[in-house]
């Protein structure tokens, strides 16, 4: 769709790369947290599921609300640990669950913590943390991102019973906002 403005021209229709999931992402199909997820669909669907990549070194990873699939910071890929990487991929297959669901990802009369869907990945990417014998502060640690103020950070982490020392936290990285607008979440 070529569209003319001022004797200029623009093709308002771009490619979007979108890779198979499962090229960058291997073994989680079978992950505990994903078969709880998925159950035995799990491959099925992580075998379907695509992910695309953006460039500028902020952000991280996110679930198009449009399709449901995963956009991810190639920055992020390339220089996060991998505990976090795993984490924020368990998060977000979270929200693929609940797109596959029909559930709207994105509320915009709430704040980001306080998103029934957030609230509920974040838990679930909790409970994983346990499991794999994260202690409370570094749950903490993980749910900072830069754009959750200290305020709502403590409330998010009161609600999902990491948040044991008061201390007030310092925002920096991490799960994308939502993608819609890639301000991300
Ligand atoms: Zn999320």
């Amino acid at each position: 769709m070529i569209q003319s403005y001022r004797g200029v021209r623009i093709q308002r229709r771009a490619p979007i790369r979108l890779y198979p999931f499962e090229r960058f992402f291997r073994g989680f199909a079978t992950a505990p947290p994903i078969l709880e997820l998925f159950g035995k669909n799990a491959g099925k669907i992580l075998g379907g599921l695509k992910v695309e990549f953006f460039s500028p070194p902020f952000g991280y990873m996110g679930t198009s609300d449009i399709d449901g699939h995963l956009i991810v910071s190639s920055h992020h890929l390339k220089t996060s640990d991998l505990r976090t990487l795993y984490l924020d991929v368990v998060h977000e297959l979270c929200h693929v669950k609940q797109f596959r669901a029909g559930r709207a990802l994105f509320d915009r009369k709430r704040k980001y913590v306080d998103t029934p869907t957030e609230v509920e990945a974040y838990a679930f990417t909790v409970k994983e943390g346990r499991r794999i014998g994260m202690t409370n502060p570094q749950l903490f640690e993980y749910l900072k991102v830069e754009w959750v103020d200290a305020k709502d950070l403590r409330r998010l982490g009161r609600r999902l019973g990491v948040l044991g020392t008061g201390r007030p936290a310092r925002g920096h990285r991490r799960r994308s906002p939502p993608t819609r607008a890639r301000r991300r979440r």
